[in-house]
């Protein structure tokens, strides 16, 4: 019905050829030859301690609920502004979530609130860059530095992004990757832990293999492997992470692609942005931001639900994005009520993301840049 979707999954070229070699080589469950070479690429281009891929960026954000020990009655802060997954991951250990409202710019979790909500039973905050860009990392990591709380990066947009120069993912002590079918590297369903802290390292392996040490026995380290903790089954199969190697390979073309598309979406939309009153992402100086999306502030719901209306007319699918979570029914059993956090609760009814995908062709971007441009 839309003849151009919201999203279409990336196939850049050789993911079947390397899936096929993996077929061939005959090591269909998770940890042979692909999946080490994935880990070795995203440590070695991001400088991470340890990269782990895991069944998606939700398991990767369980593994780090369980390294962070989280305990029934413990704080984590987050923003309301997220994915489910980035508070239902601690939720799962028991953690009340403290809801920490959005900086009206970036729509990242507002560093400025974030002391006023620590108590002494905080014991993570967790961050999500939206749409690729940084959050103001260096205020967050002093927050954390003096009051002693571990700080974990949802990167599930932000692969690749920088914030001063840094890669997103290598700041705080645990991140998750996502590399489900709508983020810029896929495999249909799939994540990654990044580890910067090398005091989790060991324990990550062992919760990520059934809580047993079955990768030091592989690594020849034990004699024979046995459970040693608990744990779950967090690691793709190899054949996944066979055609996930070949998009992490091709990050550059990828990359390069979308930050096309971004570009020529907010050059050709500014004239019309500004004269609608609708504004368009900003990107701080000292953000490289890793083009996940491209969204607009309509001013008000009513001129969103018009806009929403007027592309699908023209069979283009635009969509809105996170409702906030303190105002869902498990954030009001929490206590979430409305006012907690007036940013997300005004911005989350205005944004609307339009159509991006890696290999969207240049028709299609100006169809939706003409069908935008003819909304009034
Ligand atoms: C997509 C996404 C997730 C979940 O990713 P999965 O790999 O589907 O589990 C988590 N957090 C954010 C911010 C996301 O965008």
């Amino acid at each position: 019905m839309y003849r151009i979707p919201f999203n279409r999954p990336t196939l850049i070229g050789g993911e079947m050829d390397a899936v096929q070699q993996a077929v061939a080589a005959g090591k269909f469950s998770g940890d042979g030859a692909f999946t080490q070479k994935c880990h070795h690429l995203l440590e070695a281009t991001l400088s991470v301690r340890r990269a782990l891929l895991t069944t998606s960026c939700t398991h990767a954000l369980e593994m780090a609920a369980l390294l962070l020990d989280l305990q029934p009655g413990d704080e984590v802060i987050v923003p309301s502004f997220t994915f489910v997954s980035t508070v239902n991951a601690f939720v799962l250990r028991g953690a009340k979530p403290v809801f920490v409202d959005i900086r009206p710019d970036t729509l990242n979790i507002d560093e400025r609130l974030i002391e006023a909500a620590i108590t002494p039973r905080t014991r993570a905050i967790v961050v999500v860059h939206y749409a690729g860009v940084a959050c103001e990392m260096i205020a967050i990591m002093d927050i954390a530095a003096r009051r002693g709380i571990p700080v974990v990066e949802d990167n599930a947009h932000g692969l690749f992004g920088r914030y001063r120069g840094r890669q997103l993912g290598t700041i705080g002590a645990l991140t998750s990757q996502s590399f489900h079918e709508t983020k810029n590297f896929q495999c249909g369903e799939g994540g990654a832990l990044l580890i910067n802290d090398a005091r989790y390292i060991e324990r990550a392996e062992i919760i990520r293999e059934k809580g047993t040490n079955r990768s030091r026995f592989f690594r020849g380290q034990v004699d024979k492997y046995t459970w040693v903790d608990v744990g779950s089954s967090y690691l793709p199969s190899d054949l996944l992470a066979a055609f996930l190697l070949t998009q992490l390979e091709a990050r550059e073309e990828i990359q390069a692609k979308r930050r096309a598309l971004w570009e020529r979406y907010d050059a050709e939309l500014s004239g019309w942005a500004a004269a609608q009153g609708v504004r368009p992402p900003v990107v701080p100086a000292d953000c490289d931001q890793a083009y996940h999306m491209y969204y607009l502030l309509l001013p008000s719901l009513t001129a969103r639900t018009a806009l929403i209306d007027h592309l699908k007319a023209r069979g283009i699918l635009a969509v809105f994005h996170y409702l906030p979570l303190h105002l869902s029914d498990m954030g009001r059993a929490f206590g979430g009520q409305p006012g907690d956090c007036p940013v997300t609760e005004d911005l989350s009814d205005r944004l609307l993301r339009l159509p991006f995908y890696t290999n969207m062709t240049a028709e299609e971007q100006s169809e939706v840049i003409a069908a935008v441009q003819a909304f009034s």
